[in-house]
């Protein structure tokens, strides 16, 4: 807002007045930058790449981080900071940090020291409220040492005939998916049917699995199919579970991407270059192409989307013989992990965690080992129903 001051007499009250209004909003801002926020815990989690430290606090906050050697640590400066007690001090088995320091650093501003086991790349940024947890601050943690993106990705060799698949378990570490009225988490859930489908994968000798979150830690959703297209993945399987305001929904539902997803999908591949000409084939993609390219882009979606609902048929047909389905048929909508153009892809939602009785079955390790099963087998029945049609060529650059 501009205010463009005039000098007459009458203007004067109105100057007056404006100054007034604009005191009494600057009131509260001022006194709420004077009390304290407090720091109410501390989390940490693990990643294969990274460690993210979590710090909950009552209000957003100022804070600055800086980084230290001799010996590495780093701290997180915080204006106006009260600490809760129970904080902890100590961390287990973690690779960058040795312990939590607390303390004053001047008379307004309170200190946290993380003390360190090798030098690190810090990245920090602050959350809002979510379902779960108030304000955050988040500061992740990477070596030093190693670069943040290598270099050269070397994707597994394919193996003639082995077919891979990407289980991908939804949510983690900060996000934990829906939860049940038993506070059960859906990451801790689908991490456990993951895993279960992992090791039948690993016994079969046509098949073998990447996992595209092995633990309790947050992985985006880009980089889940990221993970999957370097792993060199034919299948990609997600697994959740759902939640409905209204207990009294449940059932099984299997998903793959919509026609709407995936033509803003090829859409957004097209504008990057690169992506697009690894997709069609290596070649680079000049303005003059972009035609061709949106021609084969669109086709080869239209084969991953036809090759999906075939997978997500499968799936869906063994799933029936398990539980109740939510849909009966094989339902489309715009998730971003199932958006890879050349991997058919599903997403499997296992049962709705908000539903008492579902929340209890998906619980007991039964249901999730048949779940896995039923997941197993409708991978089995489409490959043997497609033979390896839907797999890339072993030549097929990523
Ligand atoms: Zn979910």
């Amino acid at each position: 807002m501009i205010i463009l001051w005039g000098s007459s007499e009458n203007q004067y009250f109105m100057k007056q007045a404006i100054l007034f209004l604009i005191g009494i909003s600057l009131l509260p801002q001022i006194a709420a930058s004077s009390t304290s926020v407090s720091v109410k815990n501390l989390r940490v989690w693990n990643a294969p790449d990274h460690t993210r430290v979590v710090l909950d606090l009552s209000s957003g906050i100022d804070h600055r981080i800086s980084t230290f050697s001799d010996p590495d640590r780093i701290a997180i400066d915080i204006k106006n900071a009260r600490l809760s007690k129970g904080i902890p001090h100590e961390v287990k088995n973690n690779p960058y940090i040795k312990r939590f320091r607390y303390g004053k650093y001047s008379k307004n501003i309170t200190r946290i020291v993380l003390d360190l086991k090798k030098p690190v790349r810090v990245k920090s940024f602050t959350l809002k409220p979510n379902a779960v947890y108030g304000y955050r601050l988040v500061v992740d943690l990477f070596d030093k040492n190693k670069r943040a993106v290598p270099k050269v990705i070397r994707p597994p060799a394919r193996r003639p005939g082995i077919v891979t698949i990407a289980i991908d378990p939804g949510h983690g570490g900060e996000d934990f998916g829906a939860s049940g009225r038993k506070k059960t988490r859906e990451k801790k859930i689908v991490l456990s049917i993951a895993k279960e489908l992992k090791r039948l994968v690993d016994k079969d000798p046509v098949l073998r699995s990447h996992m595209t979150r092995k633990g309790d830690y947050y992985v985006s959703l880009r980089r889940r199919t990221k993970q999957a297209r370097r792993a060199n993945a034919d299948l990609f399987v997600s697994i959740h579970a759902d939640a409905f305001r209204r207990s009294s929904a449940r059932g099984a539902a299997v998903y793959t991407l919509s026609n709407r997803g995936a033509s803003s999908e090829t859409a957004r591949w097209l504008a990057n270059k690169e992506n697009a000409a690894d997709l069609v084939g290596g070649a680079s993609i000049s303005d003059r192409e972009d035609v061709v390219a949106g021609v084969l882009l669109d086709m080869q979606m239209d084969k991953t989307l036809e090759y999906s609902l075939g997978f997500g048929g499968q799936v869906l047909k063994e799933m029936r013989k398990i539980a109740k389905l939510h849909s009966k048929r094989v339902q489309q909508a715009s998730f971003v992990v199932l958006k890879s153009p050349d991997i058919p892809s599903i997403l499997v939602e296992t049962g709705f965690i908000s539903n008492p009785y579902e929340e209890r079955k998906l619980k007991s390790s039964k249901y999730q080992k048949q779940v896995a099963r039923a997941i197993y087998r409708g991978i089995k029945q489409f490959i043997s129903q497609e033979k390896v049609a839907f797999m890339k060529p072993a030549s097929a650059k990523r």
